[in-house]
């Protein structure tokens, strides 16, 4: 799940992160009371989307009196913000954060993500910081500047400061630069985050340390237990198709493909996906309608990849063991009816009650493709998608 940079930044403050002080905003008006506020003579006008890049795309502006702050929000708020992030659509600015300006002396790089291979936090530092880090990382890599970090004692003072001084922060600036480190991973440790990336992390002119961009991804099977962060859940920002499966507990991803596909088990829905595009095809989303799938969640799966405008075609591939052929095909034909199916169905099922479920696919009346193997399921879905 992601969050706001300005909700990102109220977490790095409770954990001891300088940020600037900033005020959250929905309107024009409140963008100028915000400024007001915060007193000048320098305030910088942010968009809030869930994207980064957004300083590139002009979602970010540097305002010197109070008739700027109102003309920067009143051209960002409501703005289609397209950023590399964001895709050719871009996603349309809803909230923006007032903040007083930095005097930013040197622009510097830290993350969090957890990595699985050492399977421990590992810090990531540059000193090439405000830019896309991934250019660094292909251009540069001897830039960047890694250190995986002992869950047993955390962050130490030691790390924290050789990590400071090879990206290039001044010995008079390490003690603070150490608690903005440390304070960043008690952050992510404590949220269970799977990143929380500071991009840049300033010197300023008189020597601070601070935090003057904010980003965190969390861990989903993690979110019961910290309430305080599904508070920040902000539904516009995330894809609609994604919101509406949660509601029936159905693991539904988009893509950009043309081929919808059911599956049972993310194995398979991964395996089946592969075997798409292995023939040419291209799949519109994953989709793992779980162990139990009834006829429900495949009516409501079907009317999900239906709404859909680009579907050429959906493909079933369902494994029958604890859920027997026989229930999912009793769900399939429902679902088909319920939803008025307009593209091409293939289903392939195996396993319990194979025989029965198929039979009663064939007696259905439907106008269903059956298919045996996954070959064959995959070959007769892309010729369907492209309308052969
Ligand atoms: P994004 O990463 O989405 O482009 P950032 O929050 O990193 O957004 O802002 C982009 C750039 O704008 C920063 O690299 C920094 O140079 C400048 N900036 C952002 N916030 C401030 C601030 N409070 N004061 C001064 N400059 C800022
Ligand atoms: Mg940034």
């Amino acid at each position: 799940m992601k969050i706001h940079e300005y909700q990102g930044k109220e977490i790095l403050r409770k954990f001891g992160v300088t940020v600037p002080r900033g005020i959250p905003c929905d309107t024009v008006e409140d963008a100028v009371k915000a400024a007001e506020k915060l007193g000048g003579p320098v305030w910088v006008v942010k968009a809030q989307i869930h994207a980064g890049g957004r300083g590139k795309g002009g979602g970010v502006k540097v305002a010197k009196s109070l008739d700027q702050v109102k003309a920067y929000a009143s051209e960002i708020l409501g703005m289609q913000l397209v950023t590399h992030q964001t895709g050719p659509n871009g996603q349309q600015v809803r909230h923006l954060l007032i903040e007083e300006g930095a005097d930013i002396k040197k622009e510097l790089y830290v993350s969090m993500v957890t990595d699985r291979v050492s399977q421990r936090v590992v810090l990531m530092a540059s000193s090439e910081g405000g830019m896309d880090i991934e250019e660094v990382a292909e251009s540069h890599p001897e830039l960047i500047h890694q250190i995986a970090i002992d869950p047993a004692v955390g962050l130490t003072d030691a790390e924290a400061d050789s990590i400071a001084a090879r990206i290039g922060v001044p010995e008079a600036s390490i003690a603070d630069a150490r608690a903005q480190l440390q304070g960043l991973y008690e952050a992510y440790w404590e949220t269970d985050a799977s990143l929380a990336e500071i991009n840049p992390l300033i010197l300023t002119g008189d020597g601070r340390v601070i935090a003057l961009d904010a980003k965190f991804n969390f861990d989903a099977n993690a979110l019961y237990r910290h309430p305080e962060i599904v508070a920040f859940r902000d539904l516009d920002e995330e894809d609609p198709a994604e919101v509406e499966a949660s509601k029936f507990d159905l693991a539904y991803i988009s893509l950009d493909g043309n081929i919808g596909c059911l599956v049972n088990g993310a194995g398979l829905a991964m395996a089946t996906m592969d075997t798409i595009k292995l023939f040419g095809g291209e799949p519109a989303n994953f989709l793992d309608v779980g162990g139990g799938a009834t006829a429900e969640k495949v009516t409501e799966a079907f009317k999900i990849m239906l709404k859909n405008p680009g579907l050429k075609a959906i493909l079933v591939n369902i494994f029958g063991g604890i859920m027997k052929c026989d229930v999912i095909a009793e769900g399939v034909i429902v679902a088909s009816k319920a939803v008025s199916l307009n593209v091409p169905l293939v289903v392939r099922m195996k396993g319990t009650n194979e025989d029965l479920g198929k039979k009663m696919l064939a007696e259905s009346g439907l106008p269903i493709i059956a298919a045996d193997t996954m070959e064959d399921a995959a070959r007769s879905v892309v010729a369907a998608a492209a309308g052969k």
